[in-house]
């Protein structure tokens, strides 16, 4: 199964600080650059991150609140001035193309090709590997959360098929399409050569209060990702701003199964003390760790 690389251009919250630039994380795989979020900012990130803007294919917008999306106009003067000449698609929630027809108007020289898909939740993109899912947050705006699903993948066991002595044909395919067949009279069962190549799956849950569509869409996630915009003692704050707090991106974990609990865009006021999120995070769910500007990894 090939690797997502997630790198986390920008980690920070409503208000930059000097560490931590509004939220943009990148996933990579295959062929496919998807970044989630674009805050001012962003393309400088890509720059220190050392990776080129360009490779972007998709882009996921969670919702249009200002330290979500302001790298927006930036990213795409840039990538106009550098000859970007795929169609770059953009994912948003209700209202995505009417912001995305304002920035077009405000940009001198615009010429990069754009396919905007106004989306809710469920199955918002397929392909043959991989796929991703949407769910409606709550967060007084639509918001949505998202999960990167690569599939499951069966593959052929080789030794298997050595010992039966199966030439490199098209009845190889048919045994990983699951099809049993029939050789010199000898039946072999697809079962009996081929096993699944489990897939992998990371989700964002980006600004919202707490719901169970989160946990619904994190579900056996291996990687989760939250917002985490309050400590447990700040819990009135989140509710005022419909943030989440330590705690409920914890239970949001706890309950959906996932394996590694990432938590960014922790308000300013934590910028000396991210530890006391992470600890309260970790008395509900262990596998927890606070995300940093440039952090990357490998799933
Ligand atoms: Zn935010
Ligand atoms: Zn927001």
């Amino acid at each position: 199964m090939e690797d997502i690389k997630l790198a986390f251009l920008g980690t920070g919250s409503a208000i930059p600080t000097k560490k931590h630039n509004h939220v943009a994380i990148l996933a990579s795989f295959a062929d496919e650059n998807l970044l989630f979020d674009c805050g001012e900012g962003t393309q400088r990130q890509f720059r220190y991150a050392e990776i080129s803007a360009t490779k972007i294919t998709k882009i996921f917008i969670t919702h249009w609140h200002g330290d979500h999306i302001l790298g927006l106009p930036g990213l795409f003067q840039t990538l106009a001035m550098s000859n970007y000449s795929r169609t770059l698609h953009i994912y948003g929630p209700r209202g995505t193309r009417r912001f995305i027809q304002l920035i077009q108007e405000l940009i001198f020289d615009f010429h990069i090709n754009l396919e905007v898909h106004e989306i809710s939740s469920g199955t918002v993109l397929e392909t043959r590997d991989y796929k991703v899912e949407a769910a409606e947050m709550s967060h007084g705006t639509p918001t949505l959360a998202y999960s990167l699903i690569l599939k499951d993948k069966i593959r052929l066991n080789k030794a298997k098929i050595k010992k039966l002595k199966l030439p490199n044909s098209p009845i190889l395919k048919e045994l990983q399409q699951g099809k049993d067949i029939t050789v010199n009279g000898k039946k072999i069962k697809a079962k009996s050569v081929v096993y699944v190549e489990k897939g992998k799956k990371v989700t964002f849950v980006l600004d919202t209060s707490y719901n169970e569509r989160a946990v619904e869409l994190a579900k056996d996630s291996d990687i989760l990702v939250t917002e985490c915009s309050f400590s447990k003692e700040d819990a009135d704050k989140a509710r005022e701003y419909r943030h989440l707090t330590s705690e409920d991106a914890a239970k949001i974990a706890k309950l959906s199964k996932s394996k590694k609990l990432l938590l960014t865009h922790l308000s300013f006021r934590y910028e000396h003390n991210p530890h006391l999120i992470e600890k309260e995070a970790k008395r509900i769910f262990k596998n927890t760790k606070v995300v940093n500007d440039l952090d990357a990894l490998v799933i």
